[in-house]
């Protein structure tokens, strides 16, 4: 009998380190979609970039998925958002949930927020789902409508999140919000540190330029094993007529240049997301991808997972 004790308690420690050590266990992110807010094809664009475009594109989103605690999240309720739920949804086929069971947001700029007009009563009407938002973010929701009405109808329940202090989610996964410069005119705007059992990923989708910044980009791409980066515009070239000025961003040429000291390694990295529909890294064999790549940087598209 106690033989038999003795190897059905190896038996069972031999399960539980197979299942802790499973990568298929790992939690990861999911690239949901990669376009700046106002998608693909733009409004009022007439060039060969909204021509035909792929239709497929969606506004960019992340999806955070811990297979072990059956729970998965979202950064960013975009205009996309009933698609991207769902493709979420189908990522973890055993959650009963048919909505995430968080939603992280960076700030209020409509491809980033305006999803959340699907949970309202006119469409999901869904009961408490946890929204994570910064204060000013926050009190924008509370006090504008529609928003307001999702709050007052318990449609959302709105988590308060704090620059630079980790929300654990789930026992393997926990995420910080870190404030960027931005055009702030509603909310604060905020990037995300999500971090697994072996890895942590970097998402800024928004900044203005990374000088305005009181955190260097540099140090801070050392400290992760990912980040997924503002690349709006590739170069000044693609806004025409608009002031570039009025809608700052860090051209990822002008990125390129600031991360060329980085080893190989760290280069490797980096990825941009959050493309202006004129953006060239939006075509696969464009120059500007090819250049890209061949500086040993990367580029975020639809369906890309990366382990935690
Ligand atoms: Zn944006
Ligand atoms: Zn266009
Ligand atoms: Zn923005």
């Amino acid at each position: 009998m106690r033989l038999f004790c003795l190897m059905l308690s190896f038996m069972i420690v031999a399960v539980c380190h197979g299942q802790a050590t499973n990568p298929k266990q790992d939690p990861f992110v999911v690239v949901l979609g990669t376009l700046q807010d106002g998608g693909s094809p733009h409004m009022g664009c007439e060039k060969d970039c909204c021509r035909n475009p792929d239709a497929s594109r969606k506004v960019v989103s992340l999806g955070l998925i811990d297979p072990v605690s059956n729970k998965k999240f979202l950064l960013e309720a975009t205009p996309d958002f009933v698609a991207q739920t769902s493709m979420l949804k189908a990522l973890l086929p055993s959650s009963e949930n048919k909505l995430p069971d968080g939603i992280f947001l960076t700030h209020a700029h409509i491809g980033h927020y305006a999803g959340l007009m699907f949970l309202g009563k006119e469409a999901m009407n869904s009961k408490a789902v946890p929204v994570y938002a910064m204060p000013k973010m926050k009190s924008f929701l509370e006090n504008n409508g529609p928003w307001s009405q999702l709050v007052s109808l318990n449609n959302i329940q709105i988590k308060p999140l704090s620059d630079g202090n980790w929300e654990n989610i789930s026992p393997s996964l926990r995420v910080k919000p870190i404030l960027v410069p931005h055009r702030d005119e509603f909310s604060e705007t905020v990037g995300f540190i999500i971090e697994g059992p072996h890895k942590k990923l970097l998402f800024i989708p928004d900044i203005d330029k990374w000088e305005k910044w009181r955190t260097d980009i540099v140090s801070l791409i050392k400290e992760v094993d990912h980040a997924l980066i503002d690349g709006t515009f590739f170069s000044a070239a693609e806004v025409g007529n608009r002031n570039i000025t009025e809608i700052p961003h860090p051209l990822v040429q002008e990125s390129m240049q600031l991360f060329n000291s980085l080893s190989a390694k760290e280069k490797e990295k980096i990825m941009f997301i959050h493309f202006n529909h004129t953006n060239p890294l939006l075509i696969e064999k464009s120059p500007a991808a090819m250049k890209v790549k061949l500086n040993g940087f990367g580029i975020a598209s639809e369906g890309m997972q990366i382990k935690l």
